[in-house]
């Protein structure tokens, strides 16, 4: 089913751009989405998109991946192995906020008489630039422009460069540049239980707060799970104007005034720094002392220089995963080429500003563009995210990869908790711990292992990164292998296969079901993965298998179990209709009343009881379908269109995740126009608020099956049996043309797909044999190879 989109901004103001998201003219009732679309962020440290001079929207959030407080869960009847502690992402002491008074007048957006209004996320440059041409009643005209980064380059830095210039008239100005923590904030719906949960009261305990000229460090903790923020800011004047500044501060509070005789058409240029240095174990003074550090550099380096790096960052970013498209047919998909790139580039920069520097944590389903689900990570990084890294930024990837590694303590745990033998990781979490309130549509999830797993294969097999999966990924193997094996038993009802009960797939419209197809098929990737690994380490790297026997006390009796499990393992199958059921029970439930259920009470979560929505046949999101994708070799495409045909029209597309993947699978069974429509939401879904909940932050994982609805859905790449291929899907009467990058085995490939052919070039690197279609072909650098492709729709 496809959801229409709900952001129809006037598009003159709203004007296609390939590099930039663009905001002509000022709409508050756009605000909040805007604050959303045009975040900044590095994947430590992000920024809304608010107005320089803060609101009008309360949502004025900076944040930090990772840095939660937690809470107790209270359930009015509470369970044994209920997830008891919650952990949610806050927001951290804001420090962007600069305020314009010009002869005591504030500059106020909504009331400001705007004579001209640019605002754009410039993908190109990594940055937020704005120019305002602001006319005062009294007649004085007053040019405001600012560019804002959160750099890549260094984590922990941001900055703005802010220049106000008087054109007709002299006048007084205050630029007040403020830093301000426990800012009051406000749930906008409360009965949305997706959004976040809000403490009463100060979450950030001061530790320090002190200035030095114009330079300010204020420091924070949180209560319980004891995290420590230090914040500085610091200021840079350029004018040739008459000025003077007064600095205060207070534990919540920082602010630096500047007074100035502003002269006419004589510019006054601000910088502000911004820097964030967070940790579990450094003191206040010693953080105080990291923050002044970095400082320090930033204020030697300079603005320009900063600019410079994220340019230079920007610049490899789009070499290495720019995917571009040319002459698209607007008749059918409603939107122009330029509207297409925009929409790809701007997933893609979401993506890059969701993960680059996530070191030693995972990446939020929001990103860092706001708080809804709290900042927790899922599976939306592994099946949705991963695959777009490990093709373009594999050191990425295995950054991901290891923060799960890391994991694995509180995983053993876990297991060990819900009496499993093994690793179970989370369902939803920031620490590393179970914070899934709702164990029906959270910790019954236990695909996420398998999940996780299935990644790792990705990435190895795409990086030839066999150190990573010697060291860390075999002992993840290991475990996550172990509890499917205590999971599931051998079932005389289903003739002595391999079962796995009260489990929880994708659609959480189904919930703790029997054999529910898409756990039992991914579960039987883990263990044969995890099986033919140990083997091989055993055969190859003997020194590397005894410390894994080591690490796991892994008995060889078990590797034999894992192989007979595979062999035994059930997978649904339904005669009469040719389907896989989704579970056990899918097939005997009610279908739900879609002709009754009128449009605006979708997300059915929102408005029908579970019980309601769970005795029905009606999906959230694609679950046998997703499989079909994943395992994509395991299935002829006869199979996919039967169960496609099936699920489609049970499907709401209720979250996110669902359209790319209804997009790939509708392109390989060749009903092109579903495969455009669906493929049209997904890239939309942030841009044009497909699912109308933009201003509660980005929809990560969609932007990351976008990708992959380019590359796997049009490009046909194939890398499921340890080769790389391409089966390039286009119509036959169209002219349109991709070009996308893959990085594999340390090499770029440059794939192009156009009319009359297929070409693949080799940028760098020694030698790489690819498959086009059935055909092998040996590319060596700079050398394309140019192919025929066969029309597949
Ligand atoms: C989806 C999950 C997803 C989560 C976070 C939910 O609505 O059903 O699959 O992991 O959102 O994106």
């Amino acid at each position: 089913m496809i959801h229409h989109e709900r952001l129809r901004p006037p598009s003159h103001d709203y004007p296609a751009d390939e590099w930039n998201v663009i905001e002509k003219g000022f709409h508050p009732e756009f605000l909040a989405q805007l604050e959303t679309m045009l975040a900044l962020g590095n994947g430590y440290l992000g920024m809304r998109g608010c107005p320089e001079e803060g609101g009008p929207n309360a949502e004025n959030t900076t944040l930090i991946n990772g840095f939660y407080e937690t809470r107790p869960i209270v359930y009015p009847e509470d369970a044994y192995g209920f997830a008891k502690v919650g952990q949610t992402i806050i927001g951290v002491t804001d420090s962007k906020i600069i305020k314009l008074f010009v002869d005591d007048e504030p500059f106020w957006l909504p009331n400001a008489n705007l004579l001209s209004y640019d605002r754009r996320l410039n993908m190109k440059s990594g940055t937020l630039d704005r120019e305002i041409l602001w006319g005062m009643p009294t007649g004085k005209q007053v040019l405001i422009t600012s560019r804002r980064l959160v750099s890549f380059a260094n984590r922990h830095v941001a900055a703005i460069s802010y220049q106000v210039t008087l054109l007709n008239a002299a006048a007084s100005l205050v630029i007040s540049s403020e830093m301000a923590a426990n800012e009051p904030r406000t749930v906008i719906d409360a009965n949305d239980p997706r959004q976040t949960r809000f403490f009463a009261g100060r979450v950030l305990h001061p530790r320090a707060s002190y200035a030095k000229d114009q330079r300010i460090v204020l420091c924070h903790a949180t209560e319980k799970s004891r995290l420590t923020l230090a914040c500085a800011t610091d200021h840079l004047l350029e004018t040739a104007c008459p000025h003077a500044h007064k600095v205060a501060k207070a534990e919540d509070f920082g602010q630096v005034a500047i007074t100035i005789e502003a002269l006419p058409d004589s510019p006054i240029r601000l910088t502000k720094y911004m820097v964030y240095h967070t940790s579990q174990r450094a003191s206040a003074e010693e953080l105080c002392g990291r923050a002044e550090w970095t400082m320090d550099r930033m204020m030697t380096q300079g603005f320009q220089e900063l600019l410079a790096s994220q340019e230079q960052y920007m610049d490899d970013f789009w070499r290495r995963s720019d995917v571009r498209v040319k002459d698209i047919r607007e008749e059918r998909t409603k939107r122009s080429t330029v509207e297409i790139q925009q929409a790809i580039r701007f997933n893609l920069f979401h993506i890059l500003q969701a993960s680059a520097r996530a070191e030693d944590a995972g990446v939020p389903a929001k990103g860092l563009t706001g708080q809804a689900y709290e900042g927790h990570y899922f599976w939306d990084s592994e099946i949705y995210l991963l695959p777009f890294l490990i093709y373009t930024s594999p050191r990425i990837a295995k950054n991901l990869l290891t923060f799960r590694y890391k994991m694995l303590p509180q995983a053993r745990a876990r297991a060990r908790q819900l009496g499993h033998r093994g690793a179970m990781f989370p369902w939803r979490t920031i620490s590393g711990e179970e914070a899934s309130a709702y164990y029906a549509a959270g910790t019954a999830q236990y695909h996420i292992n398998a999940d996780i797993m299935y990644a790792l294969r990705k990435y190895v097999q795409a990086t030839g990164d066999e150190p990573f999966l010697r060291d860390c990924g075999a002992e993840m193997l290991v475990e996550t292998a172990r509890l499917w094996l205590s999971l599931g038993f051998y079932s005389e009802a289903k003739e002595g296969r391999f079962c796995i009960n009260s489990v929880t797939g994708p659609d959480e419209y189904n919930t703790v079901v029997n054999n529910n197809a898409y756990t039992n098929l991914m579960a039987r990737e883990n263990l044969r993965y995890a099986a033919e690994t140990v083997q091989s380490l055993q055969t190859k790297y003997p020194d590397s298998y005894n410390a894994l026997v080591q690490k796991t006390a892994l008995e060889p009796s078990e590797v034999e179990a894992w192989v007979r499990a595979v062999e035994s393992m059930y997978v649904p199958y339904d005669e009469k209709l040719q389907i896989i059921p989704q579970d056990d029970s899918f097939l005997d439930r009610e279908p739900w009343d879609f002709q009754n259920t009128p449009s605006d009470r979708y997300p059915l979560l929102l408005f029908y009881h579970p019980l309601n929505i769970y005795r029905k046949q009606v999906i959230k999101q694609a679950d046998v379908v997703l499989a079909m994708f994943l395992l994509g070799n395991a299935f002829p495409t006869e199979a996919k269109k039967l169960n496609f045909e099936f699920y489609d029209p049970l499907t709401t597309g209720d979250s996110s995740l669902s359209s790319c993947v209804e997009a790939i699978i509708a392109a390989e069974v060749g009903d092109v126009d579903k495969a455009i429509r669906y493929g049209m939401a997904a890239l939309l879904m942030d841009l044009a608020d497909v699912g109308g909940n933009v201003k509660d932050g980005c929809h990560i994982a969609s932007m990351g099956g976008t990708w992959m609805m380019l590359a796997y859905g049009l490009g046909g790449m194939r890398d499921d049996d340890g080769a790389l291929s391409f089966w390039p899907r286009r119509a036959p009467e169209d002219n349109a043309m991709l070009r996308f990058p893959v990085t594999y085995r340390g090499q770029m490939l440059e794939v192009e797909i156009g009319q009359e052919k297929v070409e693949y070039a080799l940028r760098g690197g020694e030698c790489l044999l690819i498959r086009h279609e059935t055909e092998e072909i040996q590319l060596t650098p700079e050398q394309p190879v140019a192919v025929r492709p066969v029309s597949r729709w």
